[in-house]
């Protein structure tokens, strides 16, 4: 098994066992704050844009156009927090759900040392005492383990990346 399916199934293992014990866990389809309001563009290492890419590659090509318009925007923005380019705004979906990031699969379920929990609705809850028995997932060791998967990259940066590249190709086949 690669290290990021590794990843992906000891993360799984934490969220599973916290939804276990929480049936009424705030995060669920529907539920996208998160996605829309992001502190940075999401960081991917290669393995993870690998996967995520191929969850692209699935969708119909008017909605690839556009997130390209969208990823462009977003590369140039300075406004934030910023709406994550993949979101379905209208259902608050997330497209590639079965490829998204690591830090997507985390978000609400791990805690970072310096920086505590990420979703301000979830911190809401500690704060009242509803949450006081929760193991979190450390987010710290996760970052460790992914450095192990080399170089983090900005997922407008590799997108448009590989959206020239697949320009090129056609090109050559015209
Ligand atoms: S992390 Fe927070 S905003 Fe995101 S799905 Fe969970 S509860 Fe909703
Ligand atoms: S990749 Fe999906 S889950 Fe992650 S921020 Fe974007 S829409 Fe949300």
């Amino acid at each position: 098994m690669s290290k990021l399916f590794e990843l992906h199934r000891a993360i799984d293992a934490r969220v599973d066992n916290i939804r276990d014990n929480r049936p009424d866990w705030l995060c669920g389809k529907g539920c996208d704050n998160c996605c829309r309001r992001l502190a940075e563009v999401p960081q991917l290492t290669a393995a993870e844009w690998d996967l995520l890419r191929r969850g692209l590659g699935t969708l119909p090509a008017d909605r690839l156009h556009e997130i390209s318009r969208d990823m462009a925007a977003l590369s140039s923005q300075s406004a934030r927090p910023l709406v994550c380019p993949l979101l379905e705004e209208s259902s608050g979906a997330c497209p590639v759900y079965l490829q998204r990031p690591i830090a997507c699969r985390t978000y609400g379920f791990y805690a970072q040392r310096e920086l505590g929990l990420y979703c301000h609705e979830i911190e809401t809850q500690v704060s009242n005492g509803v949450l006081a028995d929760v193991v979190w997932g450390n987010h710290d060791a996760i970052d460790q383990q992914l450095k192990v998967l080399g170089e983090s990259k900005p997922l407008t940066e590799w997108f448009l990346s590989w959206e020239h590249n697949e320009q090129i190709q056609k090109a050559k086949q015209q």
